[in-house]
């Protein structure tokens, strides 16, 4: 009995070929409308599933291939006398090879379609189609992509068969195509539908970049994007970026984002800013922000928040850095920065933030969470305990932007718009408050300071004060709150409650 194929594409690369390829093994033809008249077209024998059913398309094409004598045809069991029986009983032919590719729901997707639009492109036949071929892979072949096509024939010609080893890579590689797909729309719809996009949603990752190595050069790397995505930066100059790169990008677009509403600039290291400014001019911003630590900032990684002009490109090619943020430059500015500094990489950022879910793996598993940025202060929705200042709220909420940026537990201490002192990553306050007390020296005093938490003792505000702090931000929430707050009125160091942690471990 002649062998059939039931064909079912999208994307019709390729098709042609396998298709001759098809009729020459002598393969008998079925196709979904749209897939026959292409084959038609290119002059080849081919039935439509309308014809082999003989129940038409129905539904704009919502309903094409669903109905028994497709699906008996791919699962009947072929060893099963009674599957057989049927199949005879009901005049269904079985199917032997099913090659179907998706409604190109992703591309949808990154075009940025209305939800009428998506819901459109959820295909249903052709998801059915595959898992069913792939279900029964120990007789029926599978193939959901036009790469493997070329594999499928030669795979044929060994033995005038599929081998049941290629049966079975390609019933897996069928399987993680629905899977995939179906991810892609979980994650589109509920963005597109305003629903909560549940925190077990299957990942879908495509775009796989091989990065030269992770961390450390003895861990392999690549850097996954989620489906439907681009990498958002435009690396205009310099080699490709590294995994720590990366890393420490993520922590200058937080920066980049916080700091926008005024020029600024802000200098990473190993993902938490070392020195952070806002300023009249981008040039002021930059000078203060590598004042805080002059030291670490070398070789960092910098976010600048306006355009970068020629003049600019000048001051900014004085310093060593890795990489550059920055919304915009100049093409002039672009050919200064490049010709005194080529490694360095200038990546360019619209500034919009992708509504990620912030993901981290761990020895145990994954951990989830939302990826927002945390949520301003604002005079109306905290407290103030002591007098209050609202004289220091602009270098406050500076301080705040810079420990809510930092690794837990953070401290920073800023005056006249710049960072003059940040402790952070430290498994104590008091130690990240000596340590900014410490880096401020003599600018400490008269400064502010911010906490990413609250102070579990008075201990940490009494070094601030000491330091020459005069007022705190802080989120409040500790059982010595009160005694916390009795210290600092005594000593004079005003304080605001927002109720907001910001820890980032
Ligand atoms: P064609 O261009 O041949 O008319 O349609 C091919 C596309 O339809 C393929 O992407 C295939 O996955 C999809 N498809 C096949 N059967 C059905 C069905 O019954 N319903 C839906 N919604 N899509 C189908």
């Amino acid at each position: 009995m002649k062998k059939r194929a039931l064909l079912s594409v999208s994307d019709k690369t390729g098709l042609e070929k396998l298709a001759r390829g098809l009729i020459e093994r002598d393969f008998e033809l079925i196709s979904s409308s749209g897939t026959a008249k292409f084959l038609r077209s290119a002059g080849l024998p081919v039935t439509e599933v309308a014809d082999v059913t003989g129940f038409p398309s129905i539904l704009g094409g919502r309903v094409k291939t669903l109905h028994p004598a497709v699906f008996g045809g791919i699962l009947a069991r072929r060893d099963e006398p009674s599957d057989l029986g049927e199949l005879v009983s009901r005049n269904i032919s079985p199917i032997d090879l099913v090659v179907c590719n998706l409604y190109p729901f992703e591309r949808a997707a990154s075009d940025g379609a209305g939800t009428a639009e998506l819901v459109e492109q959820i295909d249903i036949g052709g998801v059915s189609l595959l898992r069913a071929a792939a279900k029964n892979f120990r007789f029926v072949t599978v193939l959901c992509r036009p790469d493997q096509y070329d594999a499928a024939l030669a795979d044929w010609d060994l033995r005038g068969d599929f081998s049941d080893g290629f049966r079975r890579h390609a019933a897996v590689q069928a399987l993680n195509q629905t899977a995939r797909y179906d991810a892609v729309i979980v994650r589109t719809l509920s963005r597109s539908l305003g629903e909560p996009c549940p925190n077990d949603a299957p990942l879908a990752l495509s775009s796989v970049n091989p990065l030269k190595y992770g961390e450390n050069p003895y861990q392999s790397a690549e850097l996954l994007l989620p489906a439907a995505s681009r990498f958002p930066l435009e690396i205009k100059s310099g080699g490709g970026l590294s995994y720590n790169n990366v890393l420490d990008l993520d922590a200058a677009m937080r920066a980049f984002a916080l700091l926008r509403d005024r020029p600024a600039a802000a200098v990473i290291k190993h993902t938490t800013p070392c020195g952070i400014a806002q300023a009249d001019t981008l040039e002021e911003a930059w000078q203060l922000a590598h004042a805080c630590d002059p030291v670490s900032s070398f070789g960092g990684v910098a976010a600048v928040t306006r355009n970068i002009d020629a003049p600019f490109a000048r001051i900014l090619a004085d310093r060593f850095l890795e990489v550059l943020l920055c919304p915009s430059i100049d093409d002039d500015a672009l050919a200064i920065l490049s010709a005194r500094r080529p490694k360095l990489r200038i990546a360019v950022w619209d500034g919009v933030q992708p509504q990620a879910k912030g993901l981290r793996s761990t020895w145990t598993g994954f951990l989830a969470q939302d990826d927002g940025l945390p949520p301003l202060p604002s005079p109306d929705a905290g407290r103030w305990v002591g007098t209050p200042r609202p004289e220091l709220w602009d270098d406050l909420i500076l301080a705040w932007k810079a420990a809510a940026l930092s690794k837990s537990n953070a401290v920073a201490m800023v005056k006249n718009g710049a960072t003059v002192g940040i402790g952070m990553g430290f498994c104590s306050r008091l130690f990240a408050v000596e340590f900014a007390a410490r880096q401020a020296g003599e600018k400490a005093r008269g400064t502010v300071m911010a906490s990413d938490a609250f102070f579990p003792f008075p201990d940490g505000v009494e070094e601030a004060a000491r330091a020459g702090v005069q007022a705190i931000i802080q989120p409040g929430g500790s059982v010595k709150d009160e005694e916390v707050f009795a210290v600092s009125e005594k000593l004079g160091v005003s304080q605001f409650i927002t109720g907001v942690r910001t820890f980032r471990h």
